[in-house]
């Protein structure tokens, strides 16, 4: 089953439970539009590459659309598809008023110089503007694998320049820096959201004494996978709510101390460009695998898709299952986990916390002024941080006490996926037919 057929079955396994035509479950399964763009760019050393891209469009029953552009030799267009349908139901779950879109160019960051990224990002921004794919009120990218804030203010200047300095240019793009109208909490946010997740369940007593783990986060054993940005925040924030991180697996070698990994430590040492391998007190193997299905008490997967499935799901010692990632969990995994007691937060929440800060981002841009400015009326007591922080972890608790009560709603117990996707797809459902559009 490849990623495409597994977010189907996914969406069909909880849409069949659901009181909605089929006709207009066929319209929120299905992606509305996705082009594949061709462009050409000059290399340092003068010779021209063509690059594959792609822009997906999963639903337009909300505008703008929001989802995030990745920047990895993986993409293609099946996989730009699930992962701007993703968004769409993360959005209507969190109730961030977007639909979900979603960004990809083929390439290896790593095997191209700053100055031959900034003009694959410049031209993809271009060629986007010019099919009316990107705005304020169109579609609103933000960081994902293998981008960052550097690549967001290269799209906001490229659309400030092409819109002849729209007022509302900064609302073009999310993630950005603080000096380029970004907001404080952005970049952080998702491995926030992560941890509040996971806080959350840790802190259901019913829950854990179903798995027979102790509530509360201290001492927890945490295997993280993929240590960029939502694999380092999430393990930052357990670190310092009390958790051990057992093992990091990046994709050039893995480590395990069973004392526990500070991550601060490691993300400086990964920042002098040292090798994971060489990081001091702890084992370590150049297979990125090796310590991924050591047993701990939750399975962090935050580097890309599928990365649990039919043929190693039988490994995996965790009680909890945290997807960091979008889609690590594949369909026939999923249910074999959950069947295996095993508890997974699925993406659709868990990594939405990216989406709920970009949001506030989106807002504080069109409002032209930056969270608590106004509101302090001479005192400085209000700080955008402290704002941002606070209003996501309002959501996300929010969102999990919705969850939970979905899943309390059926009288027998269903996943934290079904509820999810459940809990999406009427949200969607509601709007359409509220619009007039669907009988
Ligand atoms: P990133 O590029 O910052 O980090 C990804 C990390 O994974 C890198 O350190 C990379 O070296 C590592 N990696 C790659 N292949 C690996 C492998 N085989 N084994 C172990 N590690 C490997 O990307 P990110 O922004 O942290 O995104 C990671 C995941 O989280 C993606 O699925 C993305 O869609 C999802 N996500 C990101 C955001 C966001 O705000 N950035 C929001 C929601 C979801």
């Amino acid at each position: 089953m490849n990623f495409l057929q597994s977010f189907e079955e996914f969406y069909e396994s909880a849409a069949k439970h659901l009181d909605i035509p089929k006709g207009l479950s066929d319209q929120i399964k299905s992606c509305d539009s996705v082009y594949h763009l061709r462009f050409p760019i000059t290399l340092d050393n003068g010779e021209i590459e063509v690059i594959d891209a792609w822009h997906g469009e999963h639903s337009h029953h909300r505008s703008p659309l929001k989802g995030g552009i990745r920047f990895s030799s993986l993409v293609n267009e099946d996989e730009v598809k699930v992962l701007a349908s993703l968004m769409t139901f993360k959005c209507a779950l969190v109730n961030v008023p977007f639909g979900g879109g979603k960004g990809g160019i083929k390439i290896d960051s790593k095997n191209y110089s700053k100055s031959e990224l900034e003009r694959i990002t410049r031209r993809y921004t271009f060629e986007l503007f010019s099919r009316n794919s990107l705005g304020p009120n169109t579609y609103v990218p933000a960081t994902d694998y293998g981008t960052t804030s550097r690549e967001m203010n290269w799209i906001y200047s490229t659309f400030k320049t092409l819109s002849n300095s729209n007022i509302d240019a900064a609302a073009s793009v999310t993630s950005k820096s603080i000096t380029q109208e970004g907001v404080n909490g952005r970049t952080e946010a998702t491995g926030r959201g992560v941890y509040i997740g996971i806080r959350e369940l840790l802190n259901d007593e019913k829950e854990m004494s179903r798995i027979s783990l102790k509530k509360g986060i201290k001492g927890k054993k945490i295997i993280v996978q993929g240590f960029g940005n939502v694999g380092y925040h999430a393990a930052l924030f357990l670190h310092e709510a009390g958790a051990k991180i057992i093992a990091v697996c990046e994709y050039n070698g893995s480590i395990y101390n069973k004392k526990g990994i500070d991550p601060i430590k490691l993300k400086e040492w990964l920042v002098e460009g040292k090798d994971i391998t060489d990081f001091e007190n702890c084992e370590s193997s150049d297979d990125p695998w090796e310590f991924f299905y050591e047993e701990c008490d939750i399975l962090i997967p935050a580097a890309l898709e599928e990365v649990i499935n039919a043929t190693n799901m039988y490994k995996v010692k965790a009680k909890i299952i945290a997807e960091g990632a979008n889609g690590p969990v594949t369909f026939e995994a999923d249910k074999y986990l959950a069947n295996n007691g095993v508890i997974v937060l699925p993406d659709l929440y868990l990594n939405s916390g990216g989406v709920i800060v970009s949001y506030f981002e989106w807002l504080k841009n069109l409002n032209h002024v930056r969270w608590g400015r106004i509101e302090n009326q001479g005192n400085n007591n209000l700080k955008e941080i402290d704002l941002i922080n606070n209003a996501l972890n309002e959501t996300m608790v929010q969102a999990f006490h919705e969850l939970s009560e979905k899943r309390n709603s059926t009288g027998k117990y269903i996943s934290y996926r079904q509820s999810a996707y459940r809990l999406g797809i009427e949200k969607i459902a509601n709007t359409y037919i509220e619009m007039g559009l669907f009988p």
